[in-house]
């Protein structure tokens, strides 16, 4: 596919838009993944989950941080018109759009990524299904998808974007809101019922198993939590 386009995002992060070939049409749902590969080194393959969702026809986008080989040389050197060969979308962290379901979403970094497409079907779609993303950063500067959010806000009312901010103030980076990591304490404030409620994760393992450990202290059966580790 062709890249469309790069868009800088916060700190070290970028979205790549890869354009559609003509004729193509894939049925494919808002949370999977594509894996991706350059075309002069197809045996570094990698997975990214789409930051688009299935109501976004006619591209992917992907958002990537500065991480490893093939992170580092996307985030540097990938420019529009340039092609990346992309296996089709995969994987079953879908999120269940269910009227009396709360979908609550736990993200650290670049792991908001897949949540943008549930944030923006469940607006589009208007569906009654609650949805809180809360999303730890370093500081404010890290928030990818900021303005997004906000506005998705503004148009589904039964949607909610919690941010804390892991560093403190150092004068520069003056964050309102929330300190400190996600804790049980942060996540348990936001369940109103806990039979119905769904908790998600994505982002790299460590993130991930602490978000397992958190549903577990939270007395959450396993069977209501999704998992998305990215390694
Ligand atoms: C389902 C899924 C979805 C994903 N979605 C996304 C996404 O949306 N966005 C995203 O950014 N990533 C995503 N990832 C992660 C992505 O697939 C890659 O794992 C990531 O880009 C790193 O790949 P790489 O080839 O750049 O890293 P590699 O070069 O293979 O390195 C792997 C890891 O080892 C570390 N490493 C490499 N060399 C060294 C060294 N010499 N010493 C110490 N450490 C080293 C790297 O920092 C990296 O953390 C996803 C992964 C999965 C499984």
């Amino acid at each position: 596919m062709t890249v469309g386009a790069v868009t800088p995002e916060a700190t070290q992060a970028k979205t790549i838009r890869l354009d559609w070939p003509a004729g193509y049409d894939a049925a494919f749902k808002t949370g999977q993944f594509i894996t991706c590969y350059w075309p002069d080194e197809p045996s570094h393959k990698r997975a990214y989950s789409l930051s688009s969702c299935a109501l976004d026809r006619g591209f992917y986008e992907f958002t990537i941080r500065r991480e490893g080989k093939m992170g580092t040389r996307l985030l540097d050197w990938i420019k529009p018109a340039q092609q990346l060969m992309v296996f089709p979308p995969t994987g079953r962290f879908l999120p269940v759009f269910e009227p009396h379901k709360h979908l609550i979403c736990l993200a650290g970094g670049s792991g908001v990524a897949p949540f943008r497409g549930f944030a923006r079907e469940a607006a589009r779609r208007k569906v009654m299904t609650k949805l809180t993303i809360l999303y730890s950063v370093r500081t404010p500067q890290d928030i990818l998808f900021h303005d997004e959010f906000r506005q998705l806000e503004r148009e589904n009312p039964h949607f909610k974007f919690d941010v804390t901010c892991t560093r403190h103030d150092d004068g520069d980076h003056h964050w309102p809101g929330r300190h400190g990591r996600i804790d049980a304490a942060w996540v348990k404030r936001h369940i109103s019922d806990a039979a119905n409620t769904i908790v998600y994760a994505c982002g790299p393992n460590t993130f991930v198993e602490f978000s397992e450990g958190l549903v577990f202290e939270l007395g959450i059966p396993k069977e209501q939590m999704r998992t998305e580790k990215w390694g």
